[in-house]
């Protein structure tokens, strides 16, 4: 009762710094001269507090998820298990995704955000190109582990944990020996997780209040349609989708489900990072909605990593926005096409800031729209960033309360 009572408080905690980080950055941010002591020496120190909270964050991800992937996969005790999980989770990771572009297609159509831009083609863009589908998944098997560790290659670490985790069921006392040290290490991860957990209030503050204070209020006008069509689809694919599914498959209220993950979800949308965000949201299914290690150290690093709905639906948005800025005709083969491509593109996009409009490249070459559409999103990218990480991160926890639930897991109430 005290530990869930502390737990509360660090929310509310959370949740105050969120809402004031939001009204300093606002009002600091357009109205306070930069030569002012506020905006020379306060601004500063608050970013400084705002990056050294994502570094910690970030300084936990590869030892936690290489220790708690192992630990986990060999928890599961059998290999038969592990690839029905294994299964069950790509399958939902995939269709959820593509119900997310769908969403995105369809608000797109309904808000028409670029549709009296008439911008002539061949407006110039710095754009970095994606990566060639081929070389992405190439990408996904390592040479050398280690450099993949050192390099935080989230895929090659997971790729690499699977085999090392199976090999620890395989190899008998002494594979099991092994998996008890990963284990250990993973209990004390979680440890460092909790200590930098109790500053999350002052880094969500510094982060939120930066980016406020960057952008203003005045500057979302000219995107208002955009930004509205993706943070409303957004809030819908939640309540539809994720409701839906802890609803009827685990048998839950949708209340239970949001409340349990919501330290996750704030801190997704100021970090803009599902990879740093994980310890977040490991921690959050296992206290408060109660689903057991070897499911969520499975479940979650992987959807980290390759499970991106917030970003897939933001890529659909994306892509009519440029379309109609363009005066692009898209047909419905075109809109098809997005599907197809968003949901590869939020695979291969890195659990990082920004990484989705660098996909957004991919999206737009494969069905013939100009590449030069990135710059028109570029300037908002941080605000549609926020949400599309935030949905990124709800998604992979509601598909692993489901695996957990089909498992025959017993979730808290
Ligand atoms: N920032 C997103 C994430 O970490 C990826 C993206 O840019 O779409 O989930």
């Amino acid at each position: 009762m005290a530990n869930s009572n502390k737990r509360v408080s660090l929310l509310v905690k959370i949740s105050i710094g969120f809402v004031l980080g939001i009204i300093f950055g606002f009002v600091i941010g357009p109205v306070v001269p930069e030569s002012h002591v506020l905006s020379a020496y306060v601004m500063p120190f608050v970013d400084l507090v705002g990056k050294i909270f994502l570094r910690m964050l970030m300084m936990l991800i590869v030892p936690l998820v290489f220790s708690s992937l192992v630990a986990g996969t060999a928890a599961v005790g059998d290999v038969r298990k592990l690839g029905r999980i294994g299964i069950k989770t790509l399958v939902l990771y995939l269709v959820t995704t593509a119900v997310a572009i769908v969403i995105g297609l369809a608000f797109g159509n309904f808000f028409q955000p670029g549709v009296g831009m008439n911008i002539p083609a061949g407006l110039t863009a710095s754009a970095r190109e994606a990566k060639a589908f081929t070389d992405v998944v190439l990408d996904i098997f390592p040479t050398n582990p280690i450099a993949s560790m050192v390099n935080a290659n989230m895929l090659q670490i997971i790729v690499f944990a699977l085999f090392f985790g199976v090999a620890c069921i395989i190899a008998g006392e002494r594979g099991k020996k092994i998996a008890e040290f990963f284990e250990n290490v993973a209990e004390v991860m979680y440890a460092v997780t909790h200590m930098v957990m109790s500053v999350a209030p002052y880094g969500v503050f510094a982060l939120i209040a930066v980016t406020a204070a960057k952008f203003g209020v005045a500057i979302l006008a000219p995107f208002a349609k955009v930004i509205g069509a993706v943070y409303v689809a957004c809030v819908l694919h939640a309540l539809l989708v994720y409701s839906g599914m802890i609803g009827i498959v685990c048998k839950r209220s949708p209340v239970w489900f949001f409340k349990g993950i919501q330290e996750a979800a704030i801190t997704a949308f100021v970090t803009r990072s599902s990879s740093g965000t994980l310890p977040v949201t490991l921690s959050n299914v296992r206290e408060n909605l109660g689903i057991s290690e070897g499911v969520s150290s499975f479940v979650l690093p992987l959807g980290a990593t390759i499970n991106m709905d917030g970003t897939a639906l933001y890529q659909g948005v994306c892509a009519l926005f440029v379309a109609q800025a363009f005066n692009i005709p898209l047909t419905l083969e075109m809109q098809i096409g997005i599907v197809a491509t968003a949901t590869l593109a939020s695979i291969g996009t890195a659990g990082v800031p920004g990484a989705g409009l660098i996909m957004l490249t991919m999206v737009l070459t494969s069905v013939g729209l100009p590449i030069e559409g990135i710059a028109l999103v570029a300037g908002i990218d941080v605000i549609l960033d926020a949400a599309r990480t935030c949905i990124n991160v709800i998604g992979d926890t509601a598909v692993c309360a489901v695996v957990a639930s089909t498992e025959g897991e017993e979730l808290n109430s």
